[in-house]
Parts: structure tokens; sequence; C-alpha cells
């Protein structure tokens, strides 16, 4: 262990980073140094008894992100959008770490990006959290960090929580309300994302310098819902509903989400084969479903 090269991990008890930290202590080949702002929560000790290092630290903070990244050979870099909803903050984190890593002399940066979606649609569509990674991605390689951008399509999670088929009023059905017309929408288990990214690590120098779409597959809304109709037992339907109709839907970040379907629809690159090549055990929907039965219970 003393002899392996570190790679810190930022997000480490959370989906992302979490997923990666368990990939690359699993392969062995690196030694894991997990970040958390409490070292006490029951992730952290997780980790810890997995065989990571687990250290104090804030995205915040400019000395703890120093003290992080010290000695280390490598960083799978996530910062949360939705933890304070802001750009801004987001960007500032983001490229705090940049310049720290350049400053200490990185090797090799796996940073959770994503497209700049305002600057690509010329101002029409606005998304904030994709804008600001964006932004962050074009810092990184504008400073000189040896960086791979690693962005994620839609996470399967997001159906057991936030996309979970909704009861119609009226009827004996359930619909799912995604606003992609007919266009697939790629998707992974964010579960899955850890081994494709120890992958990158493995191979810099095929990485370095690229974005990687990484999707398990892509299906259209109907798809999605036939799987979940299989799957569950229960008629599932797309409620065809339209971008325009969803961001008067009235919740926090729907017109960003709205924006973010119509992006969708122009289909950003993920890569499918690169995906299976680099995690080759990544789940389809359906097999991600069928783990997860449990979180429907109450439909
Ligand atoms: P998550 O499960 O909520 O975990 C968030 C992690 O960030 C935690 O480990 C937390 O650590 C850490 N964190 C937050 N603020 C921090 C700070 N100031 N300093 C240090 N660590 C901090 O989130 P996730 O799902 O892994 O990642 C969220 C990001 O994924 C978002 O930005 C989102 O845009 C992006 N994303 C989501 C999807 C999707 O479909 N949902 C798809 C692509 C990309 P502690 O609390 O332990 O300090």
């Amino acid at each position: 262990m003393a002899n392996r090269k570190v790679i810190t991990v930022f997000g480490a008890t959370g989906a992302q980073g979490g997923s990666v930290a368990k990939a690359l202590l699993e392969s062995k080949h690196f030694a894991v140094r997990a970040l958390t702002r409490d070292v006490t929560r029951p992730k952290a000790l997780e980790l810890q008894g997995l065989g990571a290092e687990v250290v104090k630290g804030d995205l915040n903070d400019k000395a703890s992100v120093e003290t992080a990244l010290k000695g280390a050979y490598g960083a799978f870099v996530v910062t949360n959008f939705w933890e304070h909803f802001s750009k801004d903050k987001e960007v500032c984190q983001g490229k705090l770490v940049a310049d720290t890593a350049k400053r200490l002399g990185l090797k090799h940066v796996v940073y959770s990006g994503l497209e700049n979606v305002e600057q690509l649609s010329g101002g029409k569509l606005r998304v904030p959290h994709f804008d600001g990674k964006g932004e962050v991605e074009e810092y990184f390689w504008s400073i000189g960090v040896p960086m791979t951008s690693v962005r994620l399509a839609a996470y399967f999670e997001n159906f057991l929580t936030s996309w979970k088929p909704a009861k119609a009023p009226d009827g004996d059905y359930y619909t799912l309300a995604l606003p992609m017309g007919d266009v697939p929408m790629d998707g992974i288990s964010v579960a899955d994302i850890g081994a494709a990214v120890s992958s990158i690590f493995n191979s810099p120098e095929e990485f370095i310098g690229k974005a990687v779409g990484l999707s398990a597959e892509a299906l259209t809304t109907q798809q999605y819902a036939d799987v979940l109709s299989k799957s569950l037992g229960k008629d599932v339907r797309d409620a065809k509903i339209t971008p325009e109709a969803y961001e008067k839907l009235g919740f926090p970040a729907a017109k960003e989400l709205a924006d973010m379907c119509r992006f969708y629809q122009m289909k950003p690159e993920r890569d499918v084969k690169l995906t299976h090549r680099l995690n080759p055990k990544v789940r389809s929907f359906s097999q991600f479903i069928s783990e997860n039965l449990g979180a429907f219970k109450d439909i």
C-alpha cells in the first residue's frame, strides 16, 4: 500500500465519489485518499474500513484543498451543484481544485464535467448545473492540467426518486414525465461509473486532454416506461410532456431541467461502446431496475 500512487477522491461519501473510491480500492492499483467535510460520517468510516485514508476537507477552503492534493498522483473531482444551486460557487470550487492541481503538479485529474450548454446554444438554453462544469473543464485545460473530463449521462438512480413513475389521476396506470419527445436519452447507474473511471486512471496516455461521455445505453421515454412496466408488473406510460409544459411545473429548477432535456434532444456525445469497454460490467436499465425493485414498493 505504502508504495502505491495516491488518488484523492472528492465527494467520496457521495454517489459519484463513493463509486470511484470503491472501484479504485478494489482494483488495488492506487491508494485512495477520500475527502469529506465530516470524517465521522458512516460512509467515511466504511471507506476507511475498505482501506482508504479518510481526510477532512472542504472545497470552499483553499488550505484544505491544498492538504488534500499534496503528494497525490491524481484526483477524481466532483462538485455538487444541488447543495447550493449556484453556478458561481460551483465554478469557484472547480477552479480552486484546478489551480491547486496545477501548482502541485498532479499527473492526472479526472473531473466530472458536463457541457457549457449556454455557450453551445448561443445563449438560448441555460442549464447552470451543466454550464458551470463546462466552464471549469475549459479552465482545467487552459491552465495545462493533465485532465480527463467524464461527462455522465443521467443517473438511472433518478428513476428511483425524482423520476419515479407517478399514478395517473384518471386511471389505473402510471406515467413517466420526461420531456424528451421520441429522442433517446442516455443513462447509467452512478454505481457503475467507478470502474470506468478506474480504467481511465489506468490509461492516462489514452484519455488525458479528452472528454469522455459515459452511458450504459440510450432509451426513449417509452422504452424506459416499457422496462418499468415489465419489471414492476404495472402499466407505465410516457406522459408525453413537452419541455414547455415541464418548465411550468413550478418546482425549483423546472426551467433548468426543461432546458437540460432540450439539450439532451440535441444528442450530446455519450459513448456507449467506450463505456462498456471501460466497465464491461456496466448494467442495462433493465438490470438496474430488477436489482432495485424495493424502491417501488410504494407505487
Ligand atoms: P452526492 O451523492 O449528493 O454527494 C455529494 C458529495 O459532495 C458528498 O460526498 C459531499 O461530501 C461532497 N461535497 C459537497 N460539498 C462539498 C464541499 N464544500 N467540500 C467537500 N466536499 C463536498 O452527489 P453526487 O451525485 O455524487 O454528485 C453531484 C453532482 O453530480 C452534481 O453536481 C450533479 O450536477 C452531477 N450529475 C448528476 C447527474 C444525475 O443524473 N443526477 C448526472 C450527471 C452529473 P461531504 O458531505 O461528506 O463533505
